[in-house]
């Protein structure tokens, strides 16, 4: 067993990422695994090695220990290139030019009282530029100065065909989840990925990437059994799960877990300094009785 903690080095840890953290942890340990740190630092505005110290720093008092060099995203740009070419040389991307506002504007145009739907980025995008894909021979070199969307409806085409080639496995687009919220066998279906996910950003302009690239390139290159995350990111999870199976990459089972909240039941944010773990070990908590409160009860003391 291999799992991981993947913290984005932004703003200080709270207790939401320790939490994440002792769960990856204790549960590599309790099976004689590895746990591994990888530093998630695509966002190069907002990262900043003051807190990937810190984050150390904290998981150290916590006696969270991993088991090899940290992995940071921000030296596996190669990586993520790769796999952006290759989906981009399957007419499986195309570039995007929309801003936020434009996204909003083309949802709010009247749709006979339809609601746009709101996917694990937002507001399902509405396929403004998937009419100017370039089409035809021969297809242009990978454009880095634009996001590229993933075109879910060829993705879809182009998943069902590799399931019928592969013989040997009709696991098809599914993923075992052992977490307490969906525990079980999760089937995606085609039409909750067009109506659900929709186009999502593979490669943002200013990153040159996107997390949900990297964290599929990441996982499969770090060897990671199981992930270990948050509930708020499983609905993400089909578009990783579908990743994995255009990119040749195999799916971990995912352990998707509640989140630590605060006293009014609001899930704690990273920029809510107050709880950071450095605030309590400064008001004198030991990390043994941090932890033992959190086990009890996944409210913030
Ligand atoms: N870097 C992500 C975060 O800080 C975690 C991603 C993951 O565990 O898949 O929320
Ligand atoms: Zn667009």
């Amino acid at each position: 067993m291999i799992t991981r903690f993947a913290p984005s080095p932004t703003g200080p840890l709270h207790l939401g990422h320790a939490w994440s953290a002792m769960i990856a942890h204790d549960m590599a340990r309790a099976e004689g695994g590895s746990f591994l740190l990888r530093i998630e630092d695509i966002d190069r505005q907002r990262a900043r090695p003051e807190w990937e110290a810190q984050l150390k720093d904290d998981l150290n008092w916590l006696g969270i220990v991993w088991d090899a060099e940290p992995m940071r995203q921000s030296d596996r740009m190669d990586a993520y290139g790769a796999a952006l070419d290759d989906l981009w040389s399957r007419f499986l991307l195309y570039p995007c030019t929309c801003s936020r506002r434009d996204i909003a504007e083309a949802l709010s145009a009247p749709q006979e009282g339809v609601e746009p739907t709101l996917g694990p980025d937002g507001p399902v995008y509405p396929g403004t530029c998937r009419a100017d894909a370039p089409t035809g021979y021969p297809w242009p070199p990978r454009p880095e100065d634009v996001h590229l969307r993933i075109d879910m409806n060829v993705a879809q085409m182009a998943c069902e065909h590799m399931i019928l080639q592969d013989q040997a496995d009709h696991w098809g687009l599914s993923f075992l989840e052992t977490g307490p919220l969906h525990p079980g066998t999760v089937a995606t279906s085609r039409d909750s990925y067009l109506r659900d996910i929709g186009d999502v950003v593979l490669a943002r302009r200013e990153f040159g990437t996107s997390y949900h690239l990297s964290v599929v390139v990441d996982d499969a290159a770090q060897g990671v059994t199981h992930v270990v995350r948050g509930g708020d990111l499983f609905e993400a999870t089909p578009i990783h799960v579908l990743l994995q199976r255009l990119l040749g990459l195999p799916t971990p089972v995912y352990h998707h877990h509640d989140l630590v909240r605060d006293g009014a039941g609001k899930r704690l944010a990273k920029r809510d300094d107050a709880r950071s773990i450095a605030s309590y070990r400064d008001a004198g908590w030991s990390a043994e009785a941090l932890l033992a409160h959190l086990r009890e009860s996944r409210v913030a003391p």
